[in-house]
């Protein structure tokens, strides 16, 4: 687990500037490889004891995905997480339990891609696999 120091350094290089409150939501969010809602967010840090404001949350939670130091996911529905792992990989997404799981990029292949748009270039594929359990 990252130090405090080391989690405000961090923010530093990604030219966030590490308050207090961007802080405790990054400690929360990068102490380990994880992908939670912003409400998973929220309730965590009540639980702490912390008085960071939703917005404050969803703010941070905003500037840490635009500078890179985390990852947005879209699920299903409007449903977004946020991951801790901002390196290339690959998603299974439970349907029944909203829980995301992280496949390593290798073990994806891809053989088909269809043509780019005109005037595009290709910015990265991330595969989000649904999964449900089996009805038996
Ligand atoms: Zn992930």
């Amino acid at each position: 687990m990252e130090s405090r120091q080391e989690i405000a350094e961090n923010l530093q290089a990604h030219g966030v500037l590490p308050t207090p409150q961007r802080l405790e939501v990054a400690e929360l969010l990068l102490k380990r490889p994880q992908h939670l809602s912003a409400d998973q967010i929220i309730e965590k840090l009540r639980a702490d004891g912390s008085r960071v404001s939703k917005a404050t949350v969803y703010n941070s939670l905003k500037l840490f995905t635009n500078k890179g130091l985390i990852k947005e996911i879209s699920v299903a529905n409007r449903r977004r997480f946020y991951d801790s792992t901002t390196h290339a990989h690959h998603h299974f997404y439970h349907v029944e339990t909203g829980e995301l799981t992280d496949i390593p990029v290798e073990s994806v292949r891809m053989l088909d891609l269809p043509p780019l748009p005109k005037g595009t270039e290709e910015d990265g594929v991330e595969v989000l696999i649904r999964v449900r359990n089996k009805q038996i």
